[in-house]
């Protein structure tokens, strides 16, 4: 398949959202920038188009799809019974990084939900993105626009790595500004309860949602069998080839542990890169979780040119954006945590 690049930074932006919005519209797979990561889109209401999305991808068929809206009106064609809460989160938070589980209405496609009765759905803060939507006239399901379990897409070039002759376009434009995925909540039952963390923060979302809890799969390895609220964190995920371990400790601690390694690398904060001597990548200051979260997929997908046989990632604070760079690395990592 010849992959359409359509680049809205240097060329014709009205013309390129406009081509997208075509191509959606008819059943096609477009790849477009949002906030977070890349996005793989289709139109959710088309089951046929949903099926290459997951192709494409190589996604397994149990994970389900964030639908992407440009305007609260459209929330009530995808999902019902929606509790006050979600517009109280919406009011707050769309358009940005937060996703909300709610229940299903049956105008979206089985195949985004997976077989569930319950539908993820966003409001991106990308104008692009609100802009690809609108051109579309339809809500956009939108997985990551990687290869499933490589690391997700924050950049055009990223995707074109990807899914370049895999899917009908890629629309080229800005680098994602927060750099890890969105923060799913469920709110079709009670507790609310955080399936994936994200840029809106525990913290942050408690203030409307008292009573909220984190999802035990966020900080857990699932036990074989056992069922999860949310599908997509069973896997191995955003995993380099190079085999991965998540090292926790204080930097001199850090720092000696990969000094004494012979044939490994590191991804290190800023400040240990200097007194690092194997192989490394910063991926940001150790108290900015925003750089942390927003370099954290350009390194990992630069670790396999390292060579090295090992990386080590030194593990972020927990807290705030913390634990989504945290439950990221985790899965990078295939649960291997070393703490020292
Ligand atoms: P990605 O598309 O790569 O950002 O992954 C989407 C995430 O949202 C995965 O972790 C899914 O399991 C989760 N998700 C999507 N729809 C639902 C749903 N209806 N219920 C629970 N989790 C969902
Ligand atoms: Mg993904």
């Amino acid at each position: 398949m010849k992959t359409e690049k359509i680049d809205v930074i240097s060329g014709d932006r009205e013309k390129g959202i406009a081509r997208a919005g075509e191509i959606l519209r008819r059943g096609g797979t477009v790849a477009i920038p949002t906030e977070t990561v890349y996005g793989l889109a289709a139109s959710a209401l088309d089951d046929g188009a949903i099926e290459k999305v997951f192709l494409a991808k190589g996604r397994p068929q149990n994970n389900p799809l964030i639908v992407h809206i440009s305007d609260i009106k459209m929330l009530e064609d995808v999902a019902r019974d929606i509790p006050d809460a979600a517009y109280r989160l919406a009011e707050t938070f769309w358009p940005g990084p937060l996703t909300m589980v709610l229940r299903r209405k049956d105008a979206v496609a089985s195949r985004v939900s997976a077989g569930l009765d319950t539908v993820a759905v966003r409001m991106p803060a990308s104008k692009a993105a609100r802009d690809i939507i609108e051109a579309s006239g339809v809500p956009l399901a939108a997985p990551s626009a990687n290869i499933s379990g490589s690391p997700s897409p924050t950049a055009a070039a990223h995707v074109i790595h990807d899914l370049d002759g895999k899917v009908d376009a890629i629309v080229c434009g800005e680098d994602c500004k927060v750099g890890v995925e969105s923060t799913v909540v469920a709110l079709f039952s009670d507790p609310p309860r955080i399936l994936r963390p994200g840029a809106v923060t525990a913290e942050e979302l408690s203030d409307i949602l008292p009573g909220l809890v984190i999802d035990k799969a966020v900080l857990s390895e699932p036990e074989s069998g056992e069922a999860v609220a949310s599908p997509g964190m069973l896997y191995k995920h955003y995993a380099p080839k190079t085999e991965t371990f998540l090292i926790e400790g204080e930097s001199k601690n850090y720092i000696d542990f990969v000094n004494s390694k012979g044939d490994c690398a590191a991804v290190c904060f800023d400040g240990e890169a200097a007194r690092i001597t194997v192989k490394k990548l910063a991926y940001g200051a150790q108290n900015d979780g925003d750089a942390l979260a927003k370099n954290l997929f350009s390194v990992l997908r630069a670790v396999d040119a390292l060579g090295a046989k090992r990386v080590y990632v030194h593990a972020p604070d927990k807290r705030g954006i913390g634990l989504a760079v945290y439950n990221r690395l985790l899965r990078a990592a295939g649960f291997k945590v070393i703490k020292l």
